[in-house]
């Protein structure tokens, strides 16, 4: 079967892209190229930005009860079409089914909390500043915003933002991750169906080059990029150098602490979806276990390696793997797996016991999938290349340590802090955690501790740069320009 030939999505229609190369998107789970993706050109790119600037006049005049009404229809369409974009989003990123429509499920609560946008767009009044004096604070869009996501969330992570930027009166420019375009370019075909004036919603497909052409343009107030932390910083510098907004949200490696108190049995079960859900490649994944205790070590370990050897590997749309919740599929690519395990041998290298080898799986039918399996080391040091860096993928390191206070030291001592868990049923040790844990996002009892729509996602350190978080009411302030208005009448003569 041929490859669909992607295209770029500009002022209101599909445009083929000029003649500037392209890159074969892989099925990750059988090697199949299943589609092409072009690798637009900076002028490209240019197009797009002055398509959003020219719809901003009059977008921005829109009023924001009917801005949402695309929105709205937006959600309608797209909780009737999850299962074909969550089955593309599969075909091309290898997570489970399971996980690509929750996936979509927080797309549209996305979608449904930036419906709310003539509330949270309203400013602040206040009667009285000085003598006769009022005060106003007035909540304006700013014009042509755009977004860089990274490759392990194509559908949800752009709506963490482009919801809220065109809700607020601003326009979009989204440039897709190239190793994954499909899904986004599948939600672009369903925007345009909403009937959403030409210009507020571009898409251009490309990489680094149509990435930072993007970051470059005079006419972009602010950059929203996820991805990893070296390419975060590389936009912010260039975001900041120029005096735009920019939110970059990073890399991470996500520590769960277990206490003797706690209820093992089914945190193990919940460690399981943190650590091996989408094949360890979400921000949120938990890639490092802090276990309290000799015994709470010994015993979570045991149960751990044991619940681990029972996760399903294989391709996501296989009839049997669709509706299973223990289904792991592929990494992302050829290099990606390389560099995993390359890290495995680091690990073998700098001392720590390999209790689950998942180098060497097969699966039948897909032996040209980037499949791992389920990876364990225990007896982990903190400051081991295996413990510091993070490493994306179904790996997953032990620790053992003596008492919280030292738990929490190995968070904050790290590099990253998105997310982090304790579990326990004990309040004390668990209110300890949430004060003092240097983590942007803590679960307690609860492996993945990403935040509903409605409240903010980020983390701290160099898991995120600039501090306005994505998602729910905090981002409406990465996407308005406060304006302050104080304002007095003199009495009629
Ligand atoms: P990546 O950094 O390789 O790429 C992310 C995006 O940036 C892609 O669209 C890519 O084309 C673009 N890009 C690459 N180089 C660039 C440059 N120099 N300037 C501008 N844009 C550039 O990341 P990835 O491998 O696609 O995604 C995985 C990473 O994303 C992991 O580190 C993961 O932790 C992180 N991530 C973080 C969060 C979060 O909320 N903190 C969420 C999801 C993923």
């Amino acid at each position: 079967m041929a490859a669909t030939v992607l295209r770029n999505y500009v002022n209101g229609e599909w445009r083929e892209a000029e003649n500037s190369g392209y890159l074969d998107v892989e099925n990750p789970s059988t090697g199949e190229v299943i589609a092409q993706v072009p690798l637009s050109t900076p002028a490209e790119v240019n197009g797009a930005v002055e398509a959003a600037q020219a719809a901003f006049a009059d977008w921005s005049r829109t009023p924001v009860a009917r801005r949402v009404s695309y929105l709205c229809q937006l959600a309608d369409i797209l909780a009737k079409e999850e299962e074909p974009i969550a089955r593309t989003l599969v075909a091309e990123m290898g997570k489970s089914m399971v996980d690509a429509r929750a996936e979509m499920k927080r797309l549209l609560e996305n979608i449904e909390t930036a419906c709310g946008m003539p509330v949270l767009q309203q400013g602040d009044k206040l009667i009285g500043a000085s003598f006769d004096i009022d005060g106003e604070v007035i909540r304006l869009p700013l014009g042509v915003f755009g977004m860089i996501p990274p490759f392990n969330f194509p559908a949800m992570v752009p709506f963490w933002f482009l919801p809220y930027a065109i809700a607020t009166g601003n326009t979009y420019v989204v440039k897709p991750s190239e190793q994954v375009p499909c899904t986004m370019q599948l939600i672009a075909e369903h925007i345009h169906a909403t009937g959403l004036p030409a210009g507020v919603f571009n898409l251009v497909n490309g990489d680094k080059a149509a990435a930072t052409a993007l970051v470059d343009h005079p006419l972009v107030q602010g950059i929203s990029l996820v991805g990893s932390t070296a390419v975060c910083q590389q936009v912010a510098e260039r975001c900041a150098k120029n005096n735009k907004r920019f939110q970059a949200m990073g890399s991470a490696k996500n520590h769960l602490v277990v206490m003797p108190d706690a209820r093992i049995s089914e945190a193990v079960r919940n460690m399981c979806t943190s650590c091996f859900g989408c094949a360890g490649q979400r921000c949120m994944a938990a890639s490092a276990i802090v276990c309290v205790g000799d015994e709470t070590y010994r015993r979570v370990c045991d149960e751990f390696i044991a619940a681990a050897k029972e996760v399903k590997v294989g391709n996501p749309l296989d009839p049997a793997l669709v509706d299973e919740p223990n289904a792991m599929g592929p990494v992302i690519s050829a290099n990606a797996r390389q560099r995993i395990l390359g890290l495995i041998e680091t690990g073998v290298q700098e001392g720590a016991t390999l209790a689950l080898d998942g180098r060497g799986i097969v699966v039948n039918g897909c032996e040209k999938g980037h499949f791992i399996g389920p990876t364990i080391f225990t007896d982990v040091k903190p400051g081991m290349r295996i413990h510091t860096t993070e490493i994306f993928g179904p790996v997953v390191v032990m620790l053992k340590v003596d008492t919280l206070e030292e738990a929490i030291a190995i968070i904050n001592d790290h590099h990253y802090g998105n997310g982090g868990s304790i579990y326990t049923q004990n309040g004390y040790h668990a209110r300890k955690f949430k004060l003092e844990a240097n983590v942007g996002m803590v679960g307690i009892n609860v492996g993945i501790p990403a935040p509903v729509a409605y409240l903010p996602f980020g983390g701290i350190k160099a898991s995120q740069w600039a501090d306005i978080k994505a998602q729910g009411k905090a981002v409406v302030n990465f996407f308005t320009e406060d304006k302050i208005v104080t304002e007095r009448y003199w009495p009629e003569d």
